[in-house]
């Protein structure tokens, strides 16, 4: 079988190119590669957004798969299997489909509570790039997943920054004991290297983490956020 791959950007390197301009994997190059080929550079570095755009480059140029990019697919309906229709009316016959499309391109923005009469700037992680729009303004990140908390260290240097989140957020090292936080989790071995893309667990080592001297306190009030601040974060 010879895959055939949508893909509706202008490279088949996933949403890489549109995340923020400083971002850097929290797992190390080797435990970054995909099957058949090796993450360059120094196995313990944690590459560069662009590091990977050019890694998935060259890992997409050599495979045996039909890719197209710059098709987007606008509809999948049931026809004697499946038939796949792009923005442009071209439409593709297939037994099977896999729907890979990420969910970078959609993002989700609650519907919070006073929201259409804040007078200042909204934006959703998808739409940051860089801290210097934000030097010396006052900056709330709603949330403590990956994104927030790295773009809140990164914020930090520029501008006054809140993280709120629902719970106390746990910071740990990213090396302790000058290994991979990944290694210092318990998990099950992943399938061996020879198995499919598809069929591999990722492991990630928890938030990306930078050693800021953080101090919490407890949000003034209750639900439906406890708001934590730590020194200019
Ligand atoms: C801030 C941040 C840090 C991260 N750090 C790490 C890390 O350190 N290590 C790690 O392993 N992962 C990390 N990730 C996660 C990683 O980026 C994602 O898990 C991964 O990119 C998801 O891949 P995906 O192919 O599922 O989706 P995506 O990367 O979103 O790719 C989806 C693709 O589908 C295409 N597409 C969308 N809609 C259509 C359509 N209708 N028709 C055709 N094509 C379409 C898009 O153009 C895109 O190329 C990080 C993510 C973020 C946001």
């Amino acid at each position: 079988m010879r895959p055939l791959v949508l893909e509706a950007g202008a490279e088949p390197v996933s949403s890489w190119p549109h995340y923020y301009d400083s971002l850097t994997l929290f797992s190390p190059a080797r435990y970054s590669a995909l099957p058949g080929l090796p993450f360059p550079g120094d196995p313990e570095h944690y590459p560069h957004r662009d590091e990977v755009v050019d890694y998935l480059r060259s890992y997409a140029a050599p495979l045996d798969t039909d890719i197209r990019t710059g098709h987007r697919v606008a509809k999948v309906a049931h026809d004697n299997g499946f038939r796949v229709t792009t923005d442009d009316g071209t439409d593709f016959a297939a037994p099977i489909v896999i729907a890979a499309t990420g969910g970078f391109g959609r993002p989700h923005r609650p519907a919070l509570p006073g929201l259409d009469d804040f007078p200042g700037t909204v934006l959703h992680a998808a739409q940051y790039r860089s801290p210097e729009p934000f030097h010396d303004q006052r900056v709330i990140l709603v949330g403590a997943g990956n994104s927030a908390v790295q773009i809140a260290a990164e914020l930090a240097d520029h501008a006054q920054v809140t993280l709120a989140t629902r719970k106390q957020v746990k910071f740990s090292a990213q090396r302790p004991f000058g290994r991979p936080a990944l290694l210092a989790r318990p998990h099950r071995p992943g399938p061996p290297p020879d198995r499919p893309v598809a069929a591999r667990r990722l492991h990630h080592p928890g938030p990306g983490h930078r050693p800021l001297p953080i101090r919490t306190r407890p949000a003034p009030s209750g639900p439906p956020t406890d708001v934590h601040r730590a020194g200019r974060l």
